[in-house]
């Protein structure tokens, strides 16, 4: 019913000449049209130009890791949704937890960013996930609840166009991959939070990724769970074997 989709974060990695030739060896291992996954790359801004000409001619999409909110101007060091457009993205991370923890980025900024992608038909990859402190605290319900309905608010019949990415902070980059259980509570809980925003249907319709550590050990597990719909991947996304892998554990 839902397509599942996983999405490579290279972050801050890869020189464009170094993204296209991880691009190409992602073809070769993922042959064309194989497994019915969606499956998109996101280097850094200053590869995308490269990406583009090396997916040409692949169901592979591209997507970016970020973008402003505003209208083209007076923005230094900003890029709008327009070079992206141009270059060829389709989809954006919005509030990653990077972003979210070193940039200062506030539920109220994601909004405005995922209101300005929509706007501009790209498809918004919006993070969220408590941290290792919130969640030994118990607050996690809380948090990733509060983060999905202000991150998302007053999208109306957009919402369904959204990806959300549940990303516990405290499984990002650190090998420590929530359990399959512990990954499902959280995506039961946030296709609830997406159903008191929308409808029930709409939120049976709108993929959840999970996104920590998540290799090809255990890609298959997680997203066999019913409401884990891809992954969000970093580390592993930097090498065509382990990230054409874990795509084939959605498929
Ligand atoms: C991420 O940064 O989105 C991520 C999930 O990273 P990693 O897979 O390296 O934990």
């Amino acid at each position: 019913m839902r397509t599942k989709i996983v999405a490579g974060n290279w972050k801050m990695n890869k020189t464009p000449a170094e993204g296209a030739a991880l691009i190409a060896a992602i073809r070769k291992e993922l042959g064309e049209g194989a497994c019915p996954v969606e499956v998109v790359v996101c280097p850094p801004f200053t590869g995308l130009d490269a990406a583009t000409k090396a997916l040409a001619g692949s169901t592979i999409k591209l997507g970016a890791q970020n973008m402003s909110a505003e209208a083209p101007g007076a923005f230094t060091g900003e890029i709008s949704v327009g070079m992206l457009q141009e270059l060829g993205v389709g989809y954006v991370i919005l509030g990653h937890s990077e972003r979210r923890t070193l940039f200062g980025e506030t539920d109220a900024m994601v909004n405005r960013k995922t209101k300005a992608a929509l706007a501009a038909g790209l498809t918004p990859i919006v993070c969220v996930g408590e941290t290792l402190a919130e969640r030994e605290a118990n607050k996690t319900d809380k948090v990733v609840t509060t983060q999905v309905r202000e991150s998302l608010a007053g999208l109306g019949n957009d919402l369904r166009k959204v990806v959300v990415a549940y990303e516990p902070v405290w499984a990002i980059g650190t090998g420590k991959t929530a359990s399959s259980a512990q990954a499902q509570e959280v995506h039961a809980l946030i296709r609830r939070v997406l159903a008191a925003l929308s409808d029930g249907q709409t939120a049976l319709s709108i993929r959840i990724q999970y996104g920590g550590s998540m290799k090809p050990e255990n890609a298959k597990e997680l997203m066999s769970q019913p409401d884990i719909d891809g992954g969000l991947i970093g580390g592993a996304a930097l090498k065509a074997d382990s990230f054409v892998a874990i795509v084939r554990g959605g498929c």
